[in-house]
């Protein structure tokens, strides 16, 4: 059999990364001291955790696979990074998979990683641990193509014999695994938004929805989580703030299952290097419906949003 695709051995390589990512992040936890630096005020925060996760991901791809272009959410001086963060597996399951044919000649230097270490760190300070996910999006020609969703708290309430943690990942063209794909209920309006950075703006846009029910937790791994698994029907954020790291592993998995994430004007995101990293237009994400919501995104609010 011909060796796997390059794009096929990233994405098992950035699984394996990514379950590393998570033993730091509970470990970190698990020492007790979080070591919390305060980055553009109380509610940005970065944490021991953050910065660790960083260096492993980063560094143990960039190993595998220099000529990458990766690019984190932390601002870290580049140093040697100790070998313990170095991750070298990669996860079978994915390498026998078939690369979809549009990906399979694809080269490494055409390939930009979006590295968020710890998405949801408030959350994570607050110890809402299950908002809290790892997140490692691939973008090719400015698309988000394939993405990996590590929960390091999944299952955490559970009970002793729960396998503790999950890694989700898909690939457009091939689909999503690590979990069960569920919709919301015909009918039913369950908007899922942000619990940390909320605005009156952002209220506003939500209650023009009419939802039945409105869900407020951290992070924007764990928002979309939400909306794969049929627990809310959209992901509504109108308000700068969540940046390409955020929504580039998310949104490729969504994508992957037939949902749709974009800015709040229903504008598609792009991912190539160059991009502005801030997604000042905001967020709008479901997985089924998604006419409904942006047909009813308040001008005022559009007018407020400017990409
Ligand atoms: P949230 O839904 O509030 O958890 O936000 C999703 C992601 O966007 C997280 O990584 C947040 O840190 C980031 N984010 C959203 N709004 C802001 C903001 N006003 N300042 C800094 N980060 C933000
Ligand atoms: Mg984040
Ligand atoms: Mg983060």
């Amino acid at each position: 059999m011909a060796s796997p695709a390059l794009l096929m051995r990233l994405v098992a390589s950035a699984y394996s990364v990514a379950e590393k990512a998570a033993a730091i992040v509970r470990k970190v936890m698990a020492g007790g001291d979080l070591g919390i630096v305060e980055k553009c005020g109380a509610n940005d925060l970065q944490t021991k955790a953050d910065r660790l996760v960083q260096m492993s991901i980063c560094s143990s791809l960039a190993r595998k696979f220099p000529k990458l272009t990766i690019i984190g959410e932390e601002d870290l001086p580049s140093y040697d990074v100790d070998e313990e963060l170095i991750e070298n597996g990669q996860y079978e399951e994915i390498l026998k998979k078939t690369c979809p044919p549009q990906y399979s000649t694809i080269k490494e230097e055409e390939l930009v990683v979006w590295v968020d270490p710890l998405d949801g760190t408030k959350e994570y300070t607050e110890g809402l641990l299950d908002h809290v996910t790892v997140l490692i999006g691939i973008a090719y020609g400015g698309k988000a193509i394939a993405g990996i969703i590590n929960q390091p708290y999944y299952n955490y309430e559970a009970g002793a014999d729960a396998v503790l943690g999950r890694t989700i990942w898909g690939v457009l063209g091939l689909g999503a695994f690590g979990f069960q794909l569920k919709e919301v209920p015909d009918g039913k309006h369950i908007i899922i938004t942000t619990r940390s950075h909320s605005s009156k703006m952002v209220n506003d846009c939500i209650g023009a929805m009419n939802p039945d029910t409105v869900v407020r937790v951290g992070g924007a791994g764990n928002k979309v989580i939400h909306l794969i698994e049929g627990k809310a029907s959209a992901y509504v954020f109108a308000s700068p703030g969540c940046k390409k790291w955020d929504t580039c592993a998310p949104e490729a998995i969504l994508h992957a299952v037939g949902g749709k994430l974009t800015d709040i004007h229903g504008n598609s995101l792009h991912y190539n290097k160059e991009v502005k990293h801030m997604n000042s237009a905001g967020v709008l994400a479901t997985l089924r419906n998604f006419d409904y919501y942006a047909s009813r995104v308040p001008d005022s609010v559009k007018q407020g949003l400017v990409p």
